[in-house]
């Protein structure tokens, strides 16, 4: 079915109402961009909204209706693989397609009368491009000038392909995965594209050991300015004390805190790796839990839930130096207010980890462990959607601690470019629209639970608080691991996951966790959340049919192009 993008300013609205009745009449499936009255208004704003579309080739054509076509034609004919004619007759509307391929038409709203439009339309509609290899050729110029005009203004990717095509390729590749695929993965992300681009700054030379205005190198001046204002913008996110924006991991951010406030032996008490903690909770094969004794609690049998009478009781028995709350596959929100309760009745600090979550916190929709934890540490490049890195909060009567445990006792150089990475994170996440983006977030999240309850999947605790929803696949006669595979293959991505009191094995589990950071971020919504359970359950109710599978797969990638992320970028790395 053809697809078209129209947009007129004042002087083309009543005609476009026409064409796009007639469009109607004729089957063709039209998105207006604006105007919607007859009041003034600007032609490039309408222009180039088209203009984006048909660069992004979300349509098959554009139409655009001001004046005289002119100025809309000139806006339009800016972005890359555009070819905007300005049509007055029967042969210029021919021809634009003929010979020039035109994907865009612009005419006046002035001087033609609707009939004679309609002509003009059915004209270009009828006419394709010639397979004469002059107009091909001609075309292809046009391409070129494009090209050279991109690369001229941003020379780096085409550098970089010259130099090192092998890595260029596989960066490509992965952008590519990225961006036709559906992402399900509950820890990742789709970098904003600010937060990406502050990334790309020399700020990675610079070697800056040490805090704002106490390093151990000179030249600072620009790095501490990064960083203070880093600081000061998580803390106000957070309605934090002190801020340590330097740890280069979450696990690396865990160790700091146990580095500050506990001895080698000194026990932890952590969540249950597989009942949905992190390793670096005091998993036996981490480091937490070689160099410190660590014990865990873990959820209820019947419900699931975190279970506060069976994590006081633990607390009380082992007495540890610090209690750990915080997950990477449990999805309900957490009690941090009981957990510093008991923390303090045993007198032991307490670490609030919300790696996931954590832009559900600052935005409101999720618990803030922030005012009853000691240290609070988190990812930036989750739900946060900044850069890979970390973060850790705590009362100002830690501060000191925890910032000589980073630096020097743990980490060496900061990674400045991060943190100026991190800084527009924050910034972001203060905006009104990350506070929609994550309330979209626990929706999307929402929706999928119910759609997997729905076609009879045994969803963890039966729904959630937050991101990630934990399904039991099993009452499907697969398992975790084949899942995981077979979608791969369909252009989904996700991972296979314990389920709490699994009886399979950690490599071939019974669960899957899908995660709707990434999904939202690229704007979807519920009913595609919805969509997306479905293509999951074909696949699984085929059991991993290769037609099935194939056919998915196009369903995916017909879903992803409507929901464009990383196009432009590729655009500019490809052209
Ligand atoms: N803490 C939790 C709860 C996590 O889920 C994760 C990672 O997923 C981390 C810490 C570790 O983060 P990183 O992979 O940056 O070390």
């Amino acid at each position: 079915m053809t697809r078209v993008v129209i947009g007129s300013d004042h002087a083309g609205f009543e005609l476009k109402e026409k064409v796009k009745k007639y469009f109607d009449e004729i089957g063709v499936i039209c998105e207006d961009k604006g105007v919607f009255s007859t009041n003034s208004a600007d032609y490039p704003d309408i222009a180039s909204a088209v203009a984006k579309e048909i660069s992004l080739r979300k349509a098959d054509f554009g139409v655009l209706i001001c004046g005289t076509g002119i100025g809309m034609s000139i806006v339009a004919n800016k972005f890359p693989g555009v070819r905007a004619a300005l049509i007055f007759n029967e042969y210029t509307a021919r021809m634009s397609r003929m010979h020039n391929d035109a994907n865009l038409l612009a005419f006046s709203g002035r001087i033609f009368d609707f009939e004679y439009v309609k002509e003009l339309l059915k004209t270009f509609m009828e006419s394709s491009f010639s397979s004469d290899s002059r107009h091909r050729k001609r075309v292809e110029k046009i391409a070129d000038i494009e090209r050279e005009i991109l690369e001229s203004a941003f020379p780096y990717f085409s550098s970089l392909r010259k130099f090192d095509p092998e890595v260029f390729s596989a960066i490509v590749g992965e952008i590519k995965k990225q961006e036709y695929m559906i992402n399900l993965i509950a820890s990742e992300n789709m970098i904003s594209l600010r937060s990406l681009i502050a990334l790309f700054n020399p700020m990675n030379n610079k070697y800056a050991e040490g805090y704002p205005g106490k390093r151990y190198y000179g030249g600072c001046e620009f790095v501490d300015q990064v960083e203070e204002i880093a600081r000061e913008r998580v803390k106000r996110l957070f309605s934090a004390e002190h801020a340590n924006v330097q740890p280069h991991s979450g696990t690396q951010a865990n160790q700091a805190v146990y580095l500050a406030f506990c001895e080698a032996g000194d026990k932890i008490l952590g969540f249950d790796l597989s009942s949905g903690g992190h390793l670096s909770h005091g998993a036996k094969v981490n480091f937490s839990g070689k160099i410190y004794k660590s014990v865990s609690y873990t959820v209820s049998k019947q419900t699931h839930l975190i279970d506060m009478n069976e994590v006081r009781e633990i607390a009380l028995r082992e007495r540890p130096k610090i209690i750990i709350a915080g997950a990477s596959s449990y999805p309900r929100a957490i009690d941090f207010r009981a957990f510093s309760e008991i923390a303090k009745e045993v007198g032991a600090y307490f670490l609030a980890d919300i790696a996931h979550p954590a832009g559900l916190a600052a935005a409101g929709v999720f618990p803030n462990p922030t005012p009853f934890a000691d240290f609070v540490t988190f990812t930036t490049h989750k739900t946060l959607r900044g850069p890979r890195g970390a973060v850790i909060l705590s009362k100002s009567e830690h501060a000191k601690k925890i910032d000589s445990a980073v630096f020097p006792g743990s980490q060496g150089g900061p990674f400045m470019h991060v943190i100026a990475s991190k800084a527009v994170a924050f910034k972001e996440a203060m905006e009104d629209d990350f506070k929609d983006y994550c309330t979209q977030v626990i929706r999307n999240a929402r929706a999928m639970a119910d759609e997997f309850l729905k076609l009879g999947y045994n969803v963890i605790t039966g729904g959630t608080d937050s991101h990630i929803v934990l399904v039991d696949v099993t009452p499907k006669g697969v398992s975790g691991a084949e899942v995981e595979s077979a979608l791969y293959n369909s252009g989904i991505v996700l991972n296979k996951n314990v389920i709490p009191f699994d009886q399979r094995p950690p490599m071939n589990p019974s669960g899957i966790r899908v995660g709707t950071a990434a999904i939202t971020t690229r704007g979807m919504k519920e009913e595609e959340a919805r969509k997306i359970v479905q293509l999951i359950n074909k696949v699984i109710a085929s059991k991993f049919d290769s037609n099935v599978i194939n056919s998915v797969k196009n369903e995916v990638k017909e879903l992803t192009s409507g929901y464009p992320y990383y196009k432009e970028l590729l655009n500019h790395m490809e052209s």
